[in-house]
Protein backbone atom coordinates (compact mmCIF):
# COMPACT_ATOMS: atom_id res chain seq x y z
CA UNK A 1 0.00 0.00 0.00
CA UNK A 2 1.40 3.30 -1.25
CA UNK A 3 1.48 5.94 1.74
CA UNK A 4 1.01 8.43 -0.27
CA UNK A 5 -2.02 6.77 -1.90
CA UNK A 6 -3.00 6.34 1.76
CA UNK A 7 -2.62 10.10 2.91
CA UNK A 8 -4.59 11.35 -0.32
CA UNK A 9 -7.60 9.44 0.32
CA UNK A 10 -7.60 10.01 4.09
CA UNK A 11 -7.39 14.06 4.16
CA UNK A 12 -10.28 13.97 1.28
CA UNK A 13 -12.27 12.24 3.86
CA UNK A 14 -15.76 11.90 2.38
CA UNK A 15 -14.55 13.46 -0.60
CA UNK A 16 -12.14 11.65 -2.34
CA UNK A 17 -10.49 13.12 -5.33
CA UNK A 18 -11.73 11.60 -8.78
CA UNK A 19 -9.07 9.22 -9.32
CA UNK A 20 -10.50 7.63 -6.70
CA UNK A 21 -13.60 7.68 -7.23
CA UNK A 22 -13.30 6.42 -10.94
CA UNK A 23 -10.94 3.15 -9.75
CA UNK A 24 -13.65 2.33 -7.30
CA UNK A 25 -16.75 2.48 -9.54
CA UNK A 26 -14.64 0.56 -12.46
CA UNK A 27 -14.30 -2.25 -10.35
CA UNK A 28 -16.09 -5.13 -11.14
CA UNK A 29 -17.35 -4.14 -13.74
CA UNK A 30 -19.39 -1.56 -12.62
CA UNK A 31 -21.71 -3.79 -11.32
CA UNK A 32 -22.85 -3.02 -7.64
CA UNK A 33 -21.21 -5.08 -4.65
CA UNK A 34 -24.48 -5.48 -2.86
CA UNK A 35 -27.06 -6.45 -5.69
CA UNK A 36 -24.65 -7.63 -8.67
CA UNK A 37 -27.08 -6.09 -10.96
CA UNK A 38 -27.46 -2.31 -10.70
CA UNK A 39 -24.75 -0.02 -12.43
CA UNK A 40 -22.53 1.32 -9.09
CA UNK A 41 -22.73 5.29 -9.43
CA UNK A 42 -21.35 5.68 -4.97
CA UNK A 43 -18.66 4.67 -2.92
CA UNK A 44 -19.86 2.86 -0.05
CA UNK A 45 -17.65 2.53 3.21
CA UNK A 46 -17.69 -1.14 4.01
CA UNK A 47 -17.79 -0.16 8.01
CA UNK A 48 -19.80 2.86 7.89
CA UNK A 49 -17.69 5.64 8.65
CA UNK A 50 -21.12 6.51 11.39
CA UNK A 51 -18.93 3.12 13.43
CA UNK A 52 -15.45 3.25 13.44
CA UNK A 53 -14.78 2.94 9.51
CA UNK A 54 -11.55 4.77 8.71
CA UNK A 55 -12.13 6.46 4.91
CA UNK A 56 -9.37 4.45 3.32
CA UNK A 57 -8.90 1.58 0.88
CA UNK A 58 -10.03 -1.72 2.07
CA UNK A 59 -13.70 0.36 3.13
CA UNK A 60 -14.51 1.47 -0.32
CA UNK A 61 -17.02 -0.42 -1.86
CA UNK A 62 -18.87 0.64 -5.13
CA UNK A 63 -22.32 0.28 -4.89
CA UNK A 64 -26.20 1.38 -6.43
CA UNK A 65 -28.09 4.02 -5.33
CA UNK A 66 -30.27 1.20 -4.29
CA UNK A 67 -28.43 -0.78 -2.00
CA UNK A 68 -26.58 2.16 -0.52
CA UNK A 69 -30.09 3.79 0.79
CA UNK A 70 -31.25 0.28 1.58
CA UNK A 71 -27.80 -0.67 3.74
CA UNK A 72 -28.02 3.03 5.81
CA UNK A 73 -25.64 2.66 8.14
CA UNK A 74 -24.94 -0.71 8.57
CA UNK A 75 -21.61 -2.69 8.50
CA UNK A 76 -21.88 -4.90 5.08
CA UNK A 77 -21.73 -8.14 7.27
CA UNK A 78 -24.44 -6.42 9.30
CA UNK A 79 -26.72 -5.80 6.67
CA UNK A 80 -25.77 -9.32 5.26
CA UNK A 81 -26.88 -11.13 8.63
CA UNK A 82 -29.82 -8.73 8.78
CA UNK A 83 -31.77 -9.52 5.44
CA UNK A 84 -31.15 -12.93 5.92
CA UNK A 85 -32.72 -12.82 9.27
CA UNK A 86 -35.31 -11.43 7.02
CA UNK A 87 -35.59 -14.51 5.13
CA UNK A 88 -35.97 -16.72 7.48
CA UNK A 89 -38.46 -14.84 9.73
CA UNK A 90 -40.26 -12.63 7.05
CA UNK A 91 -41.75 -9.48 8.96
CA UNK A 92 -39.99 -9.86 12.18
CA UNK A 93 -38.30 -6.30 11.25
CA UNK A 94 -34.64 -7.31 10.75
CA UNK A 95 -34.72 -5.57 7.36
CA UNK A 96 -37.51 -3.29 5.40
CA UNK A 97 -36.18 -4.01 2.03
CA UNK A 98 -33.88 -7.04 1.05
CA UNK A 99 -32.02 -8.65 -1.63
CA UNK A 100 -33.16 -11.74 -2.64
CA UNK A 101 -31.72 -14.57 -0.34
CA UNK A 102 -28.87 -16.04 -3.22
CA UNK A 103 -27.76 -12.55 -3.66
CA UNK A 104 -27.37 -11.76 0.18
CA UNK A 105 -24.98 -15.03 0.44
CA UNK A 106 -22.81 -13.96 -1.93
CA UNK A 107 -22.09 -10.33 -0.45
CA UNK A 108 -19.43 -11.13 1.89
CA UNK A 109 -17.01 -12.52 -1.51
CA UNK A 110 -18.00 -9.74 -3.51
CA UNK A 111 -17.11 -7.25 -1.04
CA UNK A 112 -13.35 -9.43 -0.67
CA UNK A 113 -13.25 -9.75 -4.39
CA UNK A 114 -13.63 -5.66 -4.84
CA UNK A 115 -11.18 -4.80 -2.60
CA UNK A 116 -8.53 -7.53 -4.22
CA UNK A 117 -9.40 -5.26 -7.19
CA UNK A 118 -9.27 -2.02 -5.96
CA UNK A 119 -6.19 -2.74 -4.50
CA UNK A 120 -3.88 -4.17 -6.48
CA UNK A 121 -1.10 -1.44 -6.67
CA UNK A 122 -0.38 -1.61 -10.80
CA UNK A 123 -3.96 -0.89 -10.89
CA UNK A 124 -4.10 1.94 -8.18
CA UNK A 125 -0.97 3.55 -9.49
CA UNK A 126 -2.18 3.61 -13.30
CA UNK A 127 -5.85 4.83 -11.99
CA UNK A 128 -3.65 8.03 -10.07
CA UNK A 129 -1.15 8.55 -12.65
CA UNK A 130 -3.89 9.22 -15.58
CA UNK A 131 -6.84 10.51 -13.38
CA UNK A 132 -4.59 12.60 -10.09
CA UNK A 133 -4.52 15.25 -11.21
CA UNK A 134 -7.96 15.75 -11.85
CA UNK A 135 -10.30 17.85 -9.47
CA UNK A 136 -13.46 15.71 -8.67
CA UNK A 137 -16.28 17.78 -10.25
CA UNK A 138 -19.22 19.20 -7.79
CA UNK A 139 -22.22 17.58 -9.82
CA UNK A 140 -22.94 14.01 -9.38
CA UNK A 141 -23.80 14.19 -13.15
CA UNK A 142 -20.38 15.19 -13.80
CA UNK A 143 -18.47 12.13 -12.17
CA UNK A 144 -20.88 10.01 -13.69
CA UNK A 145 -19.46 11.56 -16.97
CA UNK A 146 -16.08 11.28 -15.92
CA UNK A 147 -16.54 7.20 -15.06
CA UNK A 148 -18.36 7.20 -18.23
CA UNK A 149 -15.43 8.56 -20.70
CA UNK A 150 -13.15 6.16 -18.14
CA UNK A 151 -14.78 2.75 -18.87
CA UNK A 152 -15.23 3.73 -22.67
CA UNK A 153 -11.56 4.54 -22.47
CA UNK A 154 -10.85 1.33 -20.89
CA UNK A 155 -12.60 -0.63 -23.20
CA UNK A 156 -10.61 0.52 -26.14
CA UNK A 157 -7.51 -1.32 -24.90
CA UNK A 158 -7.07 -5.32 -25.54
CA UNK A 159 -6.61 -5.79 -21.71
CA UNK A 160 -6.45 -3.22 -18.94
CA UNK A 161 -3.35 -1.33 -19.15
CA UNK A 162 -2.06 -1.77 -16.04
CA UNK A 163 -1.20 -5.31 -17.34
CA UNK A 164 0.88 -4.25 -20.29
CA UNK A 165 4.73 -4.33 -19.37
CA UNK A 166 6.43 -1.25 -18.20
CA UNK A 167 9.06 0.00 -20.67
CA UNK A 168 11.12 1.43 -17.21
CA UNK A 169 9.92 0.29 -13.59
CA UNK A 170 9.49 3.98 -12.42
CA UNK A 171 7.13 5.05 -10.01
CA UNK A 172 7.25 8.92 -11.09
CA UNK A 173 5.32 8.04 -14.28
CA UNK A 174 3.90 5.62 -16.91
CA UNK A 175 5.61 3.78 -19.12
CA UNK A 176 3.52 0.95 -19.44
CA UNK A 177 3.73 0.05 -23.02
CA UNK A 178 0.05 -0.17 -23.86
CA UNK A 179 -1.26 3.10 -22.52
CA UNK A 180 1.95 5.58 -22.32
CA UNK A 181 4.55 3.54 -24.77
CA UNK A 182 3.55 3.42 -28.35
CA UNK A 183 1.28 1.19 -28.87
CA UNK A 184 -1.73 3.17 -27.46
CA UNK A 185 -4.44 2.90 -29.82
CA UNK A 186 -4.10 6.63 -30.28
CA UNK A 187 -0.19 6.84 -30.43
CA UNK A 188 0.76 9.16 -33.44
CA UNK A 189 4.31 9.41 -35.08
CA UNK A 190 5.80 12.73 -35.74
CA UNK A 191 9.25 14.09 -35.59
CA UNK A 192 10.86 17.00 -33.54
CA UNK A 193 14.26 18.40 -33.77
CA UNK A 194 16.08 19.90 -31.01
CA UNK A 195 19.19 20.52 -29.56
CA UNK A 196 20.97 18.38 -27.67
CA UNK A 197 20.28 20.66 -24.55
CA UNK A 198 16.42 21.49 -25.46
CA UNK A 199 15.97 17.80 -25.64
CA UNK A 200 17.91 17.45 -21.68
CA UNK A 201 15.32 20.10 -20.84
CA UNK A 202 12.13 18.68 -22.32
CA UNK A 203 12.99 15.47 -20.64
CA UNK A 204 13.41 16.99 -17.35
CA UNK A 205 10.14 18.82 -17.51
CA UNK A 206 8.29 15.46 -18.50
CA UNK A 207 10.16 13.90 -15.28
CA UNK A 208 9.15 16.91 -13.17
CA UNK A 209 5.58 17.19 -14.47
CA UNK A 210 5.52 12.89 -13.97
CA UNK A 211 5.02 12.72 -17.81
CA UNK A 212 5.57 10.92 -20.28
CA UNK A 213 7.30 12.87 -23.17
CA UNK A 214 5.19 12.31 -25.68
CA UNK A 215 2.25 12.83 -22.94
CA UNK A 216 4.00 16.18 -22.13
CA UNK A 217 3.46 17.42 -26.18
CA UNK A 218 0.65 16.09 -26.69
CA UNK A 219 -0.92 18.25 -23.59
CA UNK A 220 0.70 21.57 -24.95
CA UNK A 221 -0.34 20.59 -28.54
CA UNK A 222 -3.56 20.09 -27.56
CA UNK A 223 -3.79 23.64 -25.57
CA UNK A 224 -2.04 25.12 -28.63
CA UNK A 225 -5.04 23.53 -30.77
CA UNK A 226 -7.45 24.75 -28.49
CA UNK A 227 -6.46 28.03 -27.96
CA UNK A 228 -5.83 28.57 -31.93
CA UNK A 229 -9.36 27.26 -32.43
CA UNK A 230 -10.97 29.80 -29.93
CA UNK A 231 -8.98 32.94 -31.78
CA UNK A 232 -10.40 31.72 -35.12
CA UNK A 233 -14.45 32.34 -34.31
ZN1 LIG B 1 -27.09 -2.54 -5.71
ZN1 LIG C 1 -9.25 6.73 -17.80
ZN1 LIG D 1 0.12 5.14 -18.97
Amino acid sequence: MPSTVESAVRRDRGDQKLWVWLTVLTARGRKCTYCDEEQSVTLEHETPLATKGRDIWWNLVPACDRCNRWKNRKSASEWKIDMEMEHRHPGAGFARNKLPLQVVMGITERVAEVQREIQDSARLRWFEHHHGKYKKPRLRREVHECVEACVKELARYPYPPWVSPELQAEAKRCTRRLCCGHTHPDAWFGFIILSVDERKELLRAAYDEGLYVGDLLGHWVKRYLAERARSKD
